[in-house]
């Protein structure tokens, strides 16, 4: 079944050459025991590694069970030692970070044996060693004699035809070594076994063919085969591949025998994650920061198109021209002052046209730029309140808007405002006390809310507008909010006059109180006062289209700098062609603070986080010394892998799982650390600036740093790894 035809192997170093195999022909029938004599250097290592396809022959042809192997590739030299050969040698070779039952599984594991079936059949030829009792323990609580009885149970796990044992008996004493010996002759009495020994005693006692080499010359056989035996059976061989649970297993119990280096590892491959993850926390919340800025300066200052635009630039800067002049001057002649309200005003007419452009954006692009919008129409409505038994007007509104730009109509004792649509609203304002305004309409009642400013104080025009008796307050009066929801005035659609009818008024009740929330400092309203819905206003435009005016003024809230810029391009792109009279100018309040441009912290973040990537790349080098240190210690292990079957991209697949996992674990001990290191970080920043929780690491972040710091690992562990796959397994194994 299996034959050597004039097998060569010459070994080269330097310009010496070395014979082991020279001209080797030999048979082998199914099952014999055959033991191989000769002395030490006379090429019986050689012969056995070259019978078990661990080495090959320079020339001459290994036929097994009548097929020759010249044409073998590494997959099928991988499958027959896997399916056919069973390796025992004289130093046990087991694998110190598995059990013995794992030890004994590898085998199967590589071809692909399920778990279950795997386990059993370990245990059965682990029972037949005599080791049942003993399959959770380490190699290295193990007596030589168990530890070569293991090795035969791996050797016989796949059940082999082939098992060769070089010097089996060679670390073991006398008394161990035949019980080896009988085991070994027991349990492959239906099998090829070729032994080799220096023991002529063992040799003759056990086998019924001894063959002696000397000088990689077979010298002496003692029982060889004369004429050709039946070639029996066909060369049936299974596919060998280590599954990535086997990788895994492996490698877990590899890293649990040195965890204080593995640890030390993880630490330091997580200090450039540490770094990257600071910064990006810090940035993450400085942005944030300013995000929050932005949203509250520009929603506090409105873009705002009214009947008049002011230029509160051209006002500055005017002052600041007049500062430059000499005040009181002694000189006895006059100037003309310029005319500065006519210089920086401009009336806007807002037409039907105009109002459409604004609609496009609203439905469009505003969608994603716009936390909120107001349409103010001007109608001819008053307010009336009855104040000691009289009505009196406070608050009043005339379809045409009136002659005088201004901040508002100064002479009204409380403002009424519109309530703008979209989320800044929502965002920013806490109903305090009461319920939202709920109107009936048809009973000709309508409710508002009251906004009060952040101090809980209310201007006392306006207690007076809502009834109050003026005289009765003082500075430290506390009016209960009880006292103020529930408040009714009279609303009257029309131009009111002494004659007007209040029978016909609308009942005004306050509903509720707001007030702006505590973090943030927008009010969205330049005064406060009463409140309402944009319901109110369609009700109110829908049933007296005569009472009412045109667009009165437009309020409109950009997101952020990004929304504003784009909403001030579009505004801009309006006037484009347009005469100076029919161009409208919007006011922007808000360009009067400077904008902190984000991206400064964008560029900032990008430079840290570059020196911190300096840490990855030194933590990655470091983990390919440790791999490279890794693979070097582990050598012998390896060799094993690959007698056992194991292809060469099953030994890469080992260490690269235990550098996914070393990642893995740096990356998380990197978070870890980040989020206690951000605990002392955000109490420091928290002190100096008052804002708390600047540094927040985003969910994102984490999953990012974690898959950079594996896939790191993984890059650097490449090369020793591959290493590692190209190891001669012959070599492997000789190391000691
Ligand atoms: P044995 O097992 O009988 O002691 P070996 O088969 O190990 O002998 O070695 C046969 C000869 O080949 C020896 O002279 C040994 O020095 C040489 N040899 C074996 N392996 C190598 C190698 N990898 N490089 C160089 N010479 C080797
Ligand atoms: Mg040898």
């Amino acid at each position: 079944m299996l034959k050597l035809k004039n097998i060569s192997k010459t070994y080269t170093i330097g310009e010496f050459s070395q014979n082991a195999l020279d001209k080797v022909n030999l048979e082998f029938r199914q099952s014999e025991f055959v033991s191989v004599l000769g002395p030490s250097g006379g090429g019986k290592t050689t012969l056995l590694n070259v019978i078990g396809g661990l080495d090959h022959a320079d020339s001459g042809d290994l036929i097994i069970n009548g097929k020759s192997t010249k044409s073998f590739k590494d997959k099928e030299w991988d499958m027959y030692r896997n399916n056919s050969i069973g390796f025992v040698f004289q130093s046990h070779n087991l694998i110190s970070h598995l059990s013995v039952l794992q030890n004994v599984e590898m085998g199967l594991s590589l071809s692909g044996t399920n778990a279950h079936e795997k386990k059993e059949r370990a245990i059965e030829v682990l029972d037949k060693v005599g080791l049942k009792d003993h399959i959770h323990k380490n190699p290295n609580q193990l007596s030589g004699g168990q530890s070569q009885r293991v090795a035969i149970a791996r050797a016989l796990a796949n059940n082999p035809d082939i098992i060769l044992a070089d010097e089996p008996t060679g670390s073991l004493d006398t008394e161990t070594g035949t019980q080896i010996l009988d085991l070994i002759k027991e349990i492959a009495k239906d099998k090829l076994v070729i032994m080799v020994t220096h023991d002529s005693e063992m040799a003759y006692k056990y086998a019924n063919r001894v063959i002696k080499i000397r000088d990689g010359k077979i010298t002496d056989d003692s029982n060889p085969i004369k004429n050709d035996l039946e070639e029996s059976g066909k060369l049936n061989l299974k596919k060998t591949a280590m599954s990535f649970t086997t990788a895994f297993v492996s490698s877990i119990n590899n890293i649990k025998t040195k965890l204080g280096r593995t640890i030390l590892t993880a630490f330091a491959g997580s200090i450039g994650i540490i770094g990257i993850g600071l910064i990006l926390s810090l940035s993450n919340g400085m942005q944030d920061e300013i995000d929050k800025f932005e949203r509250e300066t520009l929603s506090s200052y409105p873009i705002a198109i009214e009947p008049y635009f002011i230029d509160f630039l051209g006002f500055m800067e005017y002052s600041a021209e007049q500062d430059e002049l000499e005040t009181h001057p002694d000189y006895d002649y006059v100037t003309p002052e310029k005319d500065i309200f006519d210089e920086n005003t401009k009336v806007n007419i807002i037409t039907e046209d105009y109002i459409e452009y604004i609609n496009r954006y609203i439905d469009n692009e505003g969608q994603e730029t716009l936390a909120g919008f107001s349409y103010n129409y001007s109608m001819n409505m008053s307010l009336v309140s009855e104040i000691d038994s009289q009505y009196e007007v406070i608050y009043s509104e005339s379809k045409t808007p009136s002659a005088s730009p201004g901040f508002g109509p100064g002479s009204n004792m409380i403002p009424f405002h519109l309530q703008p649509e979209g989320l800044v609203y929502e965002e920013n304002y806490n109903l305090l006390d009461g319920d939202e305004p709920v109107n009936d309409f048809e009973n000709k009642k309508i409710e508002v809310l009251l906004a009060i400013n952040s101090y809980n104080q209310i201007p006392r025009e306006y207690l007076h507008a809502l009834g109050f008796n003026l005289d009765e307050i003082e500075d430290d009066t506390q009016i209960g909010f009880s006292d103020l929801i529930g408040r009714e005035i009279k609303l009257f659609v029309g131009d009111y006059g002494s004659d007007s009818n209040l029978d016909d008024a609308y009942t005004v009740r306050i509903s509720g109180i707001i007030r702006s929330i505590e973090n943030t400092n927008i009010s969205l309203f330049m005064r406060n006062g009463l409140v309402y819905s944009s319901e109110v206003e369609s009700y109110l435009m829908n049933t007296y289209p005569q009472e009412m005016g045109g667009i009165q003024s437009i309020s409109l809230y950009p997101n952020d700098f990004s929304g504003k810029d784009d909403l001030l391009s579009y505004l801009d792109d309006y006037n484009v062609g347009k005469s100076e009279t029919n161009s409208i100018y919007y006011n922007d309040q808000a360009a009067l603070f400077t904008s902190i441009s984000s991206g400064i912290i964008d560029a900032i973040s990008i430079v840290l986080i570059a020196f911190a990537s300096i840490s990855l790349v030194v933590s990655s080098i470091m983990i390919s010394i440790i791999t490279y240190v890794s693979v070097i210690e582990r050598t012998k292990e390896i060799g094993v892998l690959r007698a056992l079957g194991a292809r060469k991209k099953d030994v890469s697949r080992v260490f690269n799982t235990e550098n996914i996992i070393i990642g893995f674990s740096a990356g998380l001990v990197g978070i870890v650390i980040t989020l206690i290191l951000m605990i002392p970080i955000n109490i420091i920043l928290e002190n100096m600036s008052d804002i708390s929780n600047i540094a927040k690491l985003r969910p994102l972040h984490v999953i990012s740093l974690i898959a950079i710091s594996i896939v790191l690992a993984f890059v650097a562990g490449l090369i020793p790894a591959r290493m590692a796959a190209k190891k001669d397994p012959v070599i492997a194994l000789r190391t000691e």
